[in-house]
This record gives C-alpha cells, structure tokens and sequence, in this order.
C-alpha cells in the first residue's frame, strides 16, 4: 500500500491560512463603531492569508526540480517576506486610527509617523535584498536557502514594533486598559518572535506569531468594539455617570453577585420647587447641576452609583448603611459658584423616592420602576423629602392607579350620574332649588363621591368630572324644560382646581348656551378654603360668572381659615351654611349659627342651611330667619326619575318629614 507522508509545517500553513479565510469573512459581517477599523482588519487579515498559503506552498515545492519549481520557491518567499512588512505597516495604521478616532490627538504622532518611515524604509530593503540575495537565496537544487543579512529584516520589524509599543504604552490612557495591555503584551510577542528568528533561522516562529496576533487583534477589538458601545448605551455623553440604562445594569450586576439586598435606590429631583431655577442663568444652573454631581460622586463609596437621567433628575444606588448620611445630604446641598465675580453658597434641596432593594429582587429594571413611583408618591401624596416605597404604600398606589383607571373609563362609558338633592323654602313648604351630587354608578353597585372625590381631587379630573355633570345637569333641564316642567336653579359643585384654567367661567356659559339653559337655572357651588389659589383667581372667577347672569354659592362656609375676609373681597349670591353649624352643641355654637345668618342677611346674601336632618333644627333655623334648607330632613340626593316627581308636585308637606 502506498503511504502518503504529509509534512507537518505546510499541513499547518495551510490550515492557519483557512482559519485566517473565515477569520476575514467574519470581519466582513460585522458591523463595526470605528468604520475604519473594518476594512483594515480585512486588509491585514487577507495578508495573512496570502503570507500563510505561500508559505505553506514554499515548503511543498521546497526542492523541487525544473523551472516551476524554482519560479514557485522565488515567488512565494518574497510573497512571504512582503506580507510581513505589509502586517506591520497596517498594523501602524491600526494605531492611527485607533488613536486618532477618538479626538486626543490633531495630527498624526511623531512615532506613528516615524513607523511609516521606518516600514516603508524596510519595504525598500526588501526591494534590494530581491536582486542581491541578501534575504534568501535559490540554490541550484531549487531549495531555499537563507541570505546572509536577512536578519536585517527582523531588525527592521523589531525597530518599528518597538517605536509602536513605546507609542502605545506613553497613550494607553486614551484606549481601555484591556486593549492597551493586549496590545503591549502582542508587540513584546512579536519582538520575541524576532528574535528567536534571528537565532534559530526558522520562518514557522514568526508567521506563527503574526497569525496569533493578528487573530487576537480581531477579538480585542470585537471587545473594545462591545465596550464602546456599552459606554454610549449605559452612560450619559455629557457627565459620564451612568444613565437609567446604566443603572439598572450596575444594579442588575449587584443582583447577579448576590449584594443589591444591602443597597438603597434612589430617584431624585434636586431643586423640586424650582426656585434656584428661575432664579439663575441657565449657564449658571447648569454649573450647580455639574457641582451637585460631583458633590454625590465625591461623596459615594466604590461600591455606590450616582446616575443621571438629565435636567436635575438623579439616580443613586447606596449602602443601607449610608442611607440616612445620603438622605441629610439630600436635604440640603451647599454648593459655591462664582456670580460676578463673588463666591455665593447656594443650597440646593431635593425630592426623591426611595426603594430599599429585597432579597428576592430580580431584576434591576422593577428597582427603577419601584423609585419612579416612590418619588411620584413622594411629591404628591407623602409630600416629603424622601418617601419609601413600602409593600402598604405599592398597594396603595396601585390601588389608587387601578380607581383612576376605572374612574377614566367610568367617565368614557357615562357611568357617572347627578342626583339631586332638593332645597326646601319654609316658608311656603315648596321645592326652590337642589344641588346636583355626583353618583357612580359601577357594577349596579352606586358608589358616593366621597370614595372617588379626595383621589381625583389630586389630579385634573375632578374639573373634567365637574364639567361632565355640568353637561348632564344641563341636559336633564333641558329635558324638564321641553316637557313643560319648571323646574328651579340647580347647583352644580366645582373644585377650586378649575380655577387654573382661564376659559374656566366661559366654559360653564358654553354648556349651558349648548343646552340653551337660562343662567338663571343653573348656580355655581365653589368650596371655601381656596388656600392654593390666590383670592384674586377666585374674585375673577365669581365676577365673571355673574357677567354672565350665573349665582355663585359658597359652600362649607365657616370651614375654612378666613371665612370672613373672602365674604369681605369677594361678592357671592348664596352662602351655604356647613352641617357643623347647624348641629350646635350649646347655646355659643346656637349664637354662632344665628350671628352668620344675621350677618349674610345685612349684607344681601341669602342663605342656606345644610345638612339638616330634624324637624327641630328646621323650626330653630326658620326662628333665626333661614327659611332655605337642605338636608336628609326634606330628602336624601334624588335619582333624577325621582328628582322629577318632585318638581311636578313642589310640595312638602309637615306630615312628609315626619314620616
Ligand atoms: P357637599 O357639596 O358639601 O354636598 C353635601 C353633602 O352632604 C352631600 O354628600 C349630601 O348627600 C350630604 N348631605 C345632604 N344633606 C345631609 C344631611 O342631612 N345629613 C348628612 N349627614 N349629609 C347630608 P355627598 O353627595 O356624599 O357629597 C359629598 C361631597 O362630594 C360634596 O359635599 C361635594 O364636596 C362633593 N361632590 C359631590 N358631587 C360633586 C361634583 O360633581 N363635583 C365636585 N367637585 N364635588 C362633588
Ligand atoms: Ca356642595
Ligand atoms: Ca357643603
């Protein structure tokens, strides 16, 4: 049987020159974040190829006789020769962009330059070596045979792989340690490959080791590649600190090694008033931004993270240990800028929602939702510097999250309803009037409003609430008017919350214009305490509401802190008495109750008792001069088929309260 020997160094040539095929197949595919970088790793990785295929073929024709095989033995070794040169010389070009892609240097630096010089020198050694067999020579047996400088090229390639690593090691700041120690590390490798190839003659070292760097460069520069891109997701371009992405992933680690269970998050708001704000330069507030992070960064251990989501919006991660020093600092921040010329402190307070992160945590992403919501509840309902998210308060907030949910679909589906509740004069025992009382009406079940109210009352839906029963009041008088009924003015609530919006009062005399409804039949109940709105707001609102012919009630009158001094700015129609002064306990409330209707009556305002719910208190109210009443005495808040029945009849009778 014939046995084919197959030599081992070109089997190996040839195989490192497959694998350098798929390697430059591969570069072809990816997508790389310095552009540049791709078709040069394709360059040098195609020289690799070509430098590895004629060194295996040189070995297979090594020897063999004839003009083929001498031309082959030529070809290939100064194919092989030059490759090297043309590695290297890439590889200086891989420095050049490398560095110069990131900004640090204006033009090209003296030891790259002087690598070209130095490579392009070696080339054109090469050139010369090629004529006067310095390098290599061909026997007459075809075979190869060494030259006698031709460690002149190794020379050449350890000079310029020296100046590369000199280069690379006096700017390693500018590249990720990694990357920086790799390269080091591959010209050392290269250098040493030099040399052994000086000493031992022997080709296979050194393509070995051009190979391996060159399949190694390609992975460290997939990796800084990675990290680049990891550095542009996960941190903010201006400040460098982590941004949300950032932040759940460091969280996320914590959580991977077992720590996040020991560690405090944080959504903060500094200046959450926005007083230092309006009261500096944009330039000027964004050096005090700068300031506070440095403040947080300077104050956080190496396991802590302070992010930034932008504007003044911050994110911290801290010990459990360190949160109370954390939450002291939060409160106040004194920090100096220079204004004019002069050092001024400013102290920057802030928000911020807390969450003390569980064992069971899983993944950083739920942390940044449980903060988002913490601060959220910290500014609107805890109304704190700092507010945890506990298991009771997520509930609570989820709860409320799932009425306000319900509460917007109600509004869509109209599940919402007036009752009215009717007004009694006593004097003639006849309806004058009712107040229309919201009503929800959800799963056949009839929620009262104060199950719903207090929530939407934190929000704007309570004036789109307010505005819908305008419409359904106007609606249902409309129908009462157009089937001849009389029906007589109803009071419509409005929070105080309407009073930001401007169109506020012509909005009311734009519904009821839609309806055609005489001003005359619907009236205006606003709360007494207006603490959040200046007085100034509210005379506006009244005045222009009786430019258009509509009567302002104000109501829970004597709740409030300055009861008086509203009555004195401002002219309303009705003053309704709250049920509190109407259930007097001794004769000073009794004297109270009947001073308040002596006085609305000496200054023409009519008044209105509410809340009553005894014959006795009807008797004591009509004594003091208060013949109109409202109150379960009479009647409860009717549904408006009920309602009707009594604007038909108008009566009440004695005997109708008794029973
Ligand atoms: P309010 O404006 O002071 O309305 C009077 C409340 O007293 C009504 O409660 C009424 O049912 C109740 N009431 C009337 N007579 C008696 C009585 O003799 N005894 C007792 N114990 N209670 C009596 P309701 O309907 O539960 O409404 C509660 C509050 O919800 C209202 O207080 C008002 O502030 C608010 N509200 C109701 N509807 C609306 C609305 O459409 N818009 C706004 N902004 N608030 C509304
Ligand atoms: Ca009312
Ligand atoms: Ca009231």
């Amino acid at each position: 049987m014939k046995t084919i020997t197959i030599e081992l160094y070109p089997l190996v040539f040839f195989i490192l020159g497959i694998v350098s095929v798929f390697l430059t197949g591969f570069t072809a595919l990816i997508k790389f974040h310095i552009g540049k970088l791709k078709p040069l790793l394709i360059r040098m990785e195609l020289y690799t190829v070509i430098m590895l295929m004629t060194m295996g073929l040189t070995y297979v024709f090594d020897g063999m006789a004839g003009k083929t095989g001498y031309a082959v033995v030529l070809i290939t070794n100064t194919c092989c020769l030059f490759m090297n040169c043309l590695i290297v010389f890439c590889f200086n070009e891989y420095l050049t962009i490398l560095f110069m892609s990131k900004g640090h240097f204006k033009e090209l630096p003296k030891p790259l330059k002087a690598g070209y010089i130095l490579t392009s020198l070696w080339i054109m050694y090469l050139c010369i070596s090629m004529f006067t067999g310095q390098s290599f020579t061909i026997d007459e047996n075809n075979l190869y045979q060494i030259g006698d400088l031709y460690f002149l090229s190794d020379v050449f390639a350890a000079i310029i792989i020296s100046v590369q690593m000199c280069f690379i090691i006096a700017y390693r700041q500018h590249i990720s340690k990694k990357l920086g120690e790799f390269l080091v590390a591959a010209c050392m490798f290269l250098m040493l490959s030099s040399v052994i190839h000086i000493i031992t003659a022997d080709d296979f070292i050194t393509q070995a080791a051009l190979f391996s760097v060159l399949a190694s460069l390609f992975g460290f520069t997939l990796m800084e590649q990675n990290e680049e891109l990891h550095k542009a997701a996960y941190t903010d371009p201006r400040s460098g600190l982590p941004n949300a992405y950032g932040f759940i992933y460091e969280i996320d680690c914590k959580i991977r090694k077992g720590t996040a269970k020991n560690f405090d998050a944080f959504y903060i708001e500094a200046d959450s008033t926005g007083i230092i704000k309006n009261s500096y330069g944009k330039e000027q507030y964004d050096e005090l931004l700068q300031k506070y992070c440095e403040f947080f960064c300077a104050w956080k251990n190496k396991n802590e993270i302070f992010g930034i989501l932008g504007g003044n919006f911050f994110l911290a991660l801290v010990e459990r240990s360190r949160t109370e020093e954390f939450i002291k600092h939060l409160v106040d921040v004194p920090l100096e800028i220079s204004i004019n010329d002069e050092n001024v402190t400013v102290h920057i307070g802030a928000v911020a929602g807390g969450y003390e992160i569980q064992e069971n945590t899983k993944i950083g992403g739920v942390v940044m939702i449980k903060i988002t919501t913490a601060i959220t509840y910290a500014k609107s309902v805890a109304k704190k510097t700092v507010a945890f998210l506990d298991d009771e308060t997520e509930r609570k907030i989820n709860e409320e999250k799932a009425m306000m949910d319900a509460i917007h679909e109600g509004l869509k589906n109209e599940e919402f309803e007036p009752f009215y509740q009717p007004k009694v004069n006593t004097e003639s025992y006849t309806l004058c009037g009712s107040e229309a009382l919201v009503r929800w009406r959800r799963d056949g079940e009839l929620i009262p409003p104060m199950k719903f109210i207090p929530l939407i009352e934190k929000s704007g839906l309570i004036c789109v609430l307010d505005f819908y029963m305008l419409d359904r009041v106007c609606k249902d008088m409309r129908e009462w008017l157009d089937k001849g009924l009389t029906p007589p003015c109803v009071s419509v609530n409005f929070s105080r919350k309407n009073l930001s919006n401007p169109e506020f009062t012509k909005e009311i005399y734009d519904t009821l214009k839609k309806y055609d409804i005489p001003p005359t039949h619907i009236q205006v109940e606003v709360t007494e305490t207006i603490d959040e709105y200046p007085l100034s707001a509210l005379r506006a609102a009244v005045d222009s509401l009786h430019g258009y012919g509509i009567s302002v009630a104000i109501d829970d009158f004597g709740t409030g802190s300055s009861s008086i001094s509203l009555l004195k700015e401002i002219t309303f129609d009705v003053l309704k008495i709250d049920k509190t002064f109407i259930d007097f306990k001794d004769e000073k409330e009794k004297k109270l109750l009947s001073y308040i209707i002596e006085m609305s009556k000496a200054i023409n305002l009519s008044v209105i008792a509410e809340g009553v719910e005894d014959i006795d208190h009807v008797h004591i109210l009509q004594g003091m001069d208060c013949a109109d009443i409202q109150g379960f005495v009479f009647d409860k808040p009717l549904e408006k088929s009920e309602y009707e029945k009594r604007i038909e009849k108008r009566e009440y009778s004695l005997q109708m309260i008794s029973t």
